[in-house]
């Protein structure tokens, strides 16, 4: 299949899981994010042109390395570890920060922020599975970590993250996907009003995470064939 194809396939799985989704779990549209990582300029055009409008990256380094692609008109999603010297980087290239999941990288993302006279919009990345090789905080520290973001003037707590740990069979990931609802619309309810963004899901589960209420999907290998 080419990528454009997969792309149009990867849209139409997006719709189908949107329209069984439940009401109450309804979190606005879901917008696809294709992950480009390992991916060369001639493919993410290609994916552009099929109706991609955001790009993951989950290196900083890599992202810097796609100037081209920085001229068109897409959305760059920072969705990998972050390391705070490289805060000031990030904040230049990136519309979305994924994976804030320190106080000390807040700190530097808001003194990075503040000079370049930006107001960058963050999402928490949460470990809800608690293995040890996942990056984010715990879900019991969000409530402390969520009040010490909104105070920050340059950051936008617009939101959660979660990477999913990785099963054979996806339906093992609904009750993690159910866990960050929960975390979101808890938050949301309390006074957090610019949370909007629920951005979980990859290839092998993003249609159990929608039906959860994921509405930022973070898709490579489907749209891409997988990496080697
Ligand atoms: C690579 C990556 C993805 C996409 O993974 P696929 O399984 O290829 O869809 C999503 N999120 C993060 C954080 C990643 O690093």
């Amino acid at each position: 299949m080419s990528i454009s194809q997969a792309v149009i396939q990867v849209q139409e799985q997006i719709a189908v899981a949107e329209a069984r989704r439940s009401e109450e779990r309804y979190t606005g549209e879901v917008k696809l994010i294709a992950v480009t990582k390992n991916q060369s300029l001639e493919r993410i055009r290609e994916a552009i042109e099929a109706g991609v409008v955001a790009i993951g990256e989950n290196r900083l380094q890599e992202a810097l390395g796609k100037l081209e692609i920085k001229r068109e008109k897409v959305e760059w999603h920072l969705i990998g570890h972050l390391q705070t010297n490289k805060a000031k980087l990030a904040v230049d290239w990136f519309d979305l920060i994924h994976s804030l999941d320190s106080v000390r990288l807040a700190d530097a993302l808001q003194k990075a922020a503040q000079k370049a006279g930006k107001v960058q919009e963050v999402l928490i990345q949460v470990n809800v599975s608690g293995e040890e090789s996942k990056y984010g905080i715990a879900p019991h520290q969000l409530s402390n970590m969520a009040t010490y973001v909104q105070e920050l003037p340059n950051l936008r707590l617009r939101g959660l993250m979660t990477v999913a740990p990785y099963y054979e069979n996806p339906e093992m990931t609904r009750p993690i996907f159910r866990t960050m609802y929960e975390l979101f619309s808890t938050l949301r309810n309390s006074g957090f009003s610019d949370v909007e963004f629920l951005s979980m899901g990859m290839s092998e589960d993003f249609c159990i995470a929608i039906e959860e209420g994921a509405n930022l999907v973070r898709i490579g290998s489907a749209i891409f064939g997988a990496r080697k």
